[in-house]
């Protein structure tokens, strides 16, 4: 065990982000040691979506055959309007697999977190908990961080994988939180309470509507059903702190179809998400410490990239390092430096689509009124088969910024545009 011995990297933070980055550097024999906050590793909340750009990494680190057993594969993805329930546009999943050559799935959020624990645990990565990191400091070829008990830790890199709130970004950066007013309710249940609730159990299906949407999917081999409810809250445009309590969840899905509304009561009331994001920065990489995840470039969730993303920074700076330790001197240090600017260059710019893009995408879901229809007609004559707007992110990720797609954006994005355009009549 490398316990005791000075790490090459410290990872602060064991969520799905920092674990994944541990082990992708661990597999390249470096020594990690992962400080994470909580007593136990562990993942609240239920679903996640993981698109072909996260099992195309999950195959080449050897997880993608554990992940499809404790998945599902859906065969589409079906948005339907929330309020007349009507399908608006889907992704046949299965040629989606076959255009990406890596499938679309849905995973348990535990699931997803514990295959990379086990995957940590094989590869030597020194896992500690009850570790609560409360500073950072530079160090001469490193860099140092300060537990809540007062001892000290250091290496030659540090990887800030915190969080939303991370301690690192409001040590290194210090911009706040923003708010989007929209809250998330989550729930997964055994299959047989919402099989009369007229669901598809093999579609993701995401039911957008004026302030609100509704996700639902089969998770675990199909045995539970996750579905997700986000609406804008009344509490919140008020000004109020206490906002995004339980009721004001059923007034906000009234008036929408009966799907929906059967699925309103079977959702977790003890626990909520505030919608947060942040605005994107340039600068993740501060001496030796690198933002990771959430930390780096928390988005609203609306393209469902935020867990896989923090999962391709890992990827991003393993590759790199690879890169340049085949061309370091034998037992020669890592260029850090080089690695952490190459990191910088791709993944700060893809991130900041991503979370633009999913802000974007929040105000197009939540439309009323005149909008909402053109909305609707717009995205009824999208052919199922046009990727154009899947390419940039679904495709390979990026090693450096001339490999990253062009950004494209089919349909205007905002409210806005939309209101511009003119409607079609409804059929
Ligand atoms: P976290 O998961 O927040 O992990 C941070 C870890 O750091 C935690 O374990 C925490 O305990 C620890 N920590 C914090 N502070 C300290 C400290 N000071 N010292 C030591 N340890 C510390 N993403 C997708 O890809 N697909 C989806 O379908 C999807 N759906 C979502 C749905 C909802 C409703 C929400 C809210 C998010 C969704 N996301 C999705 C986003 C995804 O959940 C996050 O982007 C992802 O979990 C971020 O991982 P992370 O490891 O960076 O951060």
């Amino acid at each position: 065990s490398p316990a005791g011995g000075r790490p090459d990297v410290i990872v602060v933070g064991g969520g799905i982000g920092g674990l994944s980055a541990a082990f992708a550097l661990a597999r390249q024999g470096l020594r990690v040691r992962v400080l994470e906050r909580a007593k136990e590793f562990g993942e609240v909340g239920a679903g996640l979506q993981i698109a072909p750009n996260c099992t195309r990494i999950l195959a080449e680190y050897g997880l993608l055959e554990e992940a499809r057993t404790l998945g599902v594969v859906p065969e589409n993805m079906v948005m339907r309007d929330a309020l007349d329930a009507r399908e608006l546009t889907r992704l046949d999943l299965r040629d989606l697999e076959r255009r990406y050559g890596f499938p679309y799935m849905v995973i348990h959020r535990s699931d997803l977190h514990g295959i990379f624990l086990r995957a940590c645990e094989r590869a030597g990565v020194e896992l500690l908990t009850d570790r609560t990191v409360v500073d950072y400091e530079h160090t001469d070829g490193g860099a140092r961080v300060r537990l809540e008990d007062g001892s000290t830790e250091e290496a030659p890199l540090v990887v800030a994988a915190d969080g939303l709130h991370s301690v690192a970004r409001r040590t290194l950066v210090g911009d706040d939180v923003v708010s989007s007013d929209y809250v998330a309710y989550r729930a997964a249940v055994p299959i047989e309470r919402v099989r009369d609730n007229g669901i598809a159990e093999k579609d993701v299906t995401v039911y957008v509507g004026p302030r609100c949407h509704f996700v639902q999917y089969a998770l675990r081999g199909g045995d539970m059903f996750n579905q997700v409810a986000v609406f804008q809250s009344p509490k919140a445009l008020a000004g109020r702190d206490d906002w995004g309590t339980p009721d004001e969840l059923d007034a906000a899905f009234g008036a929408t179809c009966d799907t929906v509304r059967k699925g309103i009561p079977l959702m977790w009331r003890d626990r909520w998400w505030q919608m947060l994001d942040r605005d994107p920065v340039e600068t993740w990489v501060h001496g030796r410490i690198a933002l990771l995840g959430d930390a780096a470039h928390p988005p609203l969730q609306y393209m469902a990239q935020g867990a896989i993303m923090a999962i391709e920074d890992g990827w991003v700076l393993a590759r790199h390092h690879a890169l340049r330790a085949g061309a370091a001197p034998a037992g020669g240090r890592p260029d850090w430096d080089a690695v952490l600017t190459a990191y910088e260059a791709v993944r700060v710019e893809h991130c900041r689509r991503v979370q633009t893009t999913a802000r974007a995408w929040g105000e197009l879901w939540h439309l009323d009124g005149e909008p909402r229809l053109r909305r609707n007609a717009i995205m009824r004559a999208r052919d199922t088969y046009d990727y154009s707007f899947t390419d940039w992110v679904y495709g390979p990720t990026a090693l450096t910024p001339d490999e990253e797609p062009p950004m494209f954006t089919p349909i205007p994005l905002s409210s806005a545009d939309i209101g511009e355009q003119e409607a079609e009549p409804e059929t």
